[in-house]
């Protein structure tokens, strides 16, 4: 199979899986347990949440492991008392816009963006000078469909002094560029370890110093009372091992990713009606999100998967409810265009051999429609 939906999930890496069998085999310890077999553990831990807080540049004090980036954003938007206002950008994931909205929080307000899916800066500002100003606001970094790399620390500097936190879904852009939560200038941080080769159920949430968060589950003290319940331990260490191993190897899986997507990017131009969304702003270099006129995107990602090739319509759950991309609709594309959209999502493995064949196959499909 050729697998270009890295951007849905990532293949657990050799190395990952190698450092987590201890853990699943021989260390079965609990954690909490005084004895040798929990302090073994224990420090496991330890060890995982050092590798994960240097690949953003934090201290180990600042990363509470969660079951993934969902419920990091969710626990990220419990950073205040209910009822206060939150204010997200139109193109945040599910897991940041549901909870924004449905949290007890009396208004959700959303943030425009532009027709290149980047955060509008005058839509910023009047949401900041609105008189009830949110005390809150979450823009994500890179984002899961166009790959669009918004100015965090931008925004940061421009909230500076304006007592309103700002929470960063960082899901995507880690392992893809350089993340650093201090040069962002951000006060959370959401992070998920499937999406860079980790396993799947496990993520963590990067507190800025002095922020203060709710709880959602309370009752064993576990991650110093932030997320109670026995730690997912085997999880944890691959995450941490995950981590490692991308900060180690950013540069080259960058370089490797980018060298691919020039090449599938060539290809694609070939293509009469096609369209590559955010062409022009910064991006994933992973991400490619293709609009290809006059064409149905769930038909051709089926008539690719018939050739063994996994591409994504868009996010998974837009793509379950068979609406087109929501991140389209709030960059103003066309709905007709819209429908025809595939995103393509390099990871660090895939081949120069298996862009060329993927272009060859979508050139005939396209061809015999
Ligand atoms: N945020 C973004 C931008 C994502 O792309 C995803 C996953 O698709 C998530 C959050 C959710 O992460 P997880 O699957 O670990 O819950």
């Amino acid at each position: 199979m050729i697998y270009f939906d890295h951007n849905a999930t990532t293949p657990v890496d050799e190395r990952v899986v190698e450092a987590m069998l201890p853990y699943l085999k021989t260390f079965y310890g609990n954690p909490s347990s005084l004895y040798r077999a929990g302090r073994i553990v224990r420090s496991a831990i330890d060890t995982a949440r050092e590798q994960v807080a240097a690949l953003v540049g934090v201290t180990p004090a600042q990363i509470i492991f969660t079951s993934g980036g969902t419920e990091a954003n969710n626990l990220a938007l419990r950073a205040l008392s209910t009822g206060s206002k939150i204010a997200v950008s139109a193109i945040e994931h599910p897991s940041v816009i549901e909870p924004a909205l449905k949290n007890g929080h009396n208004e959700g307000v959303s943030i425009s963006v532009d027709e290149n899916g980047l955060i509008s800066p005058y839509a910023l500002e009047k949401v900041v000078q609105s008189s009830n100003s949110p005390a809150l606001i979450s823009v994500m970094l890179a984002n899961n469909e166009n790959g669009v790399i918004q100015d965090i620390a931008g925004i940061a500097s421009f909230l500076k002094g304006k007592r309103i936190s700002l929470h960063t879904d960082a899901v995507q852009a880690v392992g893809k560029i350089p993340v650093s939560f201090s040069q962002l200038g951000v006060d959370l941080m959401s992070l998920s370890s499937h999406k860079i080769y980790g396993p799947k159920g496990c993520g963590a949430l990067v507190m800025g110093k002095g922020i203060d968060i709710e709880p959602m589950l309370v009752g064993g003290g576990q991650e110093r009372g932030w997320r109670a319940g026995t730690e997912n331990v085997a999880g944890i260490v691959g995450f941490g091992k995950a981590a490692e191993l991308a900060l180690q190897e950013l540069e080259q899986r960058t370089d490797h990713m980018l060298t691919l997507r020039n090449k599938l990017e060539l290809g694609l131009k070939e293509i009469i009606g096609s369209v590559i969304f955010s062409e022009q702003v910064e991006r994933l270099p992973n991400t490619v999100f293709i609009g290809l006129q006059g064409v149905d995107g769930e038909m051709l990602l089926m008539q690719l998967d018939q050739k063994n090739i996994a591409v994504s319509s868009g996010s998974a759950c837009a793509s379950a409810g068979g609406k087109s991309s929501p991140v389209l609709a709030a960059m103003g594309v066309d709905q007709q265009l819209a429908k025809s959209a595939i995103r393509v999502s390099l990871g660090k493995d895939n081949t120069e051999s298996e862009v060329d064949e993927f272009n060859e196959v979508l050139k005939s499909i396209i061809n015999n429609l």
